[in-house]
């Protein structure tokens, strides 16, 4: 597999809002339980607004403390983008240790950097201790280098990281072909922290666990409003309505008007993925054959890594897949912000949120949901992320035409200065 034919890929994507799905997934992810709608009016402790990584992990982890914990979702527990990633289990943040200490300060920049870091472990112990079928693979995660610039920043990622004792080491060009079949690459680093996971599996898994605790799920059951009524959180739906002490915001890149201005802290950003057909053995043999799953760091990344199946699956940037006749072809938003960190918010007297996850969030999000649990139990030990204010992108409508220009800039230096 050459970098050329993801470039050939790439050309095919075009910028669009409509996300279409089929994720590959469902294939072998365990089929949904079903969640009925919330009907007439109903009380919890706390209520969790969206059910991907964010939120079933928040409720989980308050359920696990004893909380009583109602779940609502306009669709169902792994609808978002939960369940149409790569399925990449990504230790840290975007940014390397040494800027998030610039960023934060050395206290809290290192505190991130080993928290973050450490988000795997957050996930894989999840599955372990509720023996989740999603094919967990703890392999480690590749990260790739286009061009001369693009390993300049991972030689420079890995010498900070080596320096904290972390677990990363360089790969050279040839040790690239032979850990993932890509040819092409300059050389790239292999963070044995990662792994892969199915991720439908994974969030349905985790909705099955959240179940098993004093906990209810429902589906197709949209916060239309979120009210204070003497001091309870009144959330209306359709068809029903949820009063409750405390309440925990976890809809990231699909957060509409629920709360005002929430959504214009956040740039929906739609990425697109495919899945093969099962390769033919011989060539799965050459394709990671250490089991990982890869992603570039170019400006517009592209990812892959191989089912259980066999099927390559890979994806990155925007848009649909236009051309392909591909049975398996999706779409799903990531959530960007400014300074390409995830942000936590207290948004007003017990009600939280957390979002960003920049396309790195299966690991991240998961993370954000316990620190979330964490906030709303009042217990610091270990709180992760800082709390922010809510800050607004500046001419947040008319960002589209910017996205589109950002992604074409990227996509030149990504040709000529990779
Ligand atoms: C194609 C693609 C590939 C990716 N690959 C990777 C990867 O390999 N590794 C990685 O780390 N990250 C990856 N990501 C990013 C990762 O999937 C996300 O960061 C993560 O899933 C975010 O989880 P979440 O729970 O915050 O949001 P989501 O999973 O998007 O969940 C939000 C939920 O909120 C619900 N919702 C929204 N509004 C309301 C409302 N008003 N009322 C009720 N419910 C509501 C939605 O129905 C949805 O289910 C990828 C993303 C995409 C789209």
């Amino acid at each position: 597999m050459r970098l050329d034919d993801f470039r050939l890929v790439q050309e095919r994507y075009s910028v669009s809002t409509q996300v279409s799905s089929n994720p590959v997934w469902e294939r072998t992810a365990p089929v949904a339980d079903t969640y009925p709608a919330l009907e007439g009016k109903g009380r919890a402790e706390v209520v969790v607004i969206g059910g991907g990584f964010c939120g079933l992990s928040a409720a989980l982890h308050l359920a696990e403390a004893g909380r009583t914990v109602v779940l609502l979702d306009s669709h169902e527990p792994g609808w978002g983008a939960s369940g149409r990633n790569g399925g990449h289990v990504i230790p840290g943040l975007k940014l390397d240790p040494d800027r998030l200490s610039k960023h934060y300060g050395a206290e809290t920049g290192e505190l991130l950097t080993d928290a973050t870091g450490r988000a795997p472990d957050l996930v894989f112990d999840i599955i372990d201790r509720y023996s989740i079928q999603c094919s967990p693979r703890r392999t480690g995660w590749i990260q790739l280098a286009a061009g001369p610039n693009g390993l300049r920043l991972i030689e420079d990622r890995v010498r900070q990281m080596q320096t904290r004792s972390i677990d990363v080491e360089i790969l050279d060009r040839n040790a690239v072909i032979e850990s993932t079949g890509a040819e092409g690459y300059v050389g790239g680093m292999i963070d044995r922290r990662g792994g892969n996971i199915n991720p439908l599996a994974y969030a349905r898994g985790l909705a099955r666990a959240l179940t098993s605790h004093k906990a209810t799920i429902y589906g197709r059951s949209r916060a239309l409003s979120i009210k204070q009524i003497k001091g309870k959180w009144v959330v209306e739906t359709e068809s029903g309505q949820m009063t409750s002490t405390r309440l925990v915001l976890c809809t990231n890149a699909y957060t509409d008007n629920c709360w005002p201005r929430l959504a214009k802290t956040i740039v929906p950003f739609v990425t697109g993925a495919v899945a093969t057909e099962p390769l033919p053995q011989s060539l799965r043999e050459s394709i990671l054959p250490g089991g990982q799953a890869a992603a570039d760091n170019c400006r517009l990344l592209s990812w892959f890594g191989l089912d259980p199946e066999g099927r390559l699956i890979f994806g990155g940037r925007t848009g649909t897949w236009s051309e392909s006749t591909n049975e398996y072809q999706w779409c799903g938003k990531v959530a960007l912000t400014a300074d390409h960190l995830p942000h936590a918010h207290k948004l007003a007297s017990n009600l939280y949120t957390g979002l960003g996850f920049n396309g790195m969030g299966v690991a991240m999000s998961t993370l954000m949901g316990k620190f979330l649990a964490q906030l709303v139990n009042e217990d610091s030990e270990g709180a992760v992320f800082p709390l922010s204010p809510l800050k607004t992108l500046p001419l947040h409508g008319y960002l589209m035409p910017v996205v589109k220009t950002v992604v074409l800039w990227r996509k030149f230096l990504d040709r000529f200065y990779p």
